[in-house]
């Protein structure tokens, strides 16, 4: 499936250090009401966690970053999951060599420093994320 989605807001700002970044952009979009959007970000963390989705066990892997990091890129998108605003990111994190580590944003990586942009989308439907059973993730509706 897909959507024709219009510009609404786009909204800006800076999350306090300490926070979690996941669940402080999710937090943005929930006090803001936005339902459809597009997130992206820059920055730096204190510690990271990050998701590799293994395709065939159907599940995350989670590694631990115990270290400080740039955020050298974050973006994600912004739909629906359990009634609420669900924010899905996936980042690009550099070490003091330059060297990065990617994957999917999971609750659990610390804000230092953080500078977002929102933009949020207006359309005919809602993007409402549920179980697909090909992947065992909860993704889009195909059809
Ligand atoms: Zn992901």
């Amino acid at each position: 499936m897909n959507l024709a989605v219009t510009p609404g807001r786009r909204i800006m700002g800076r999350l306090a250090k300490g926070a979690d970044l996941l669940a402080a952009l999710e937090q943005v979009a929930r006090e803001q009401g936005i339902t459809l959007g597009e997130v992206k970000a820059i920055g730096a963390v204190s510690q990271a966690r990050i998701g590799y989705y293994h395709q065939a066990e159907r599940q995350y892997y989670f590694l631990d970053l115990a270290q400080p990091l740039e955020i050298a890129s974050l973006m994600g998108n912004i739909s629906v999951k359990d009634g609420h605003p669900m924010v899905h990111a996936h980042v690009t994190l550099s070490d003091a060599q330059g060297r990065a580590f990617g994957g999917h944003l999971a609750e659990g990586t610390i804000v230092f420093a953080c500078e977002y942009l929102i933009q949020e989308y207006q359309a005919a439907a809602a993007l409402v994320r549920g179980l697909d059973e090909p992947t065992g993730l909860f993704l889009w509706p195909d059809k």
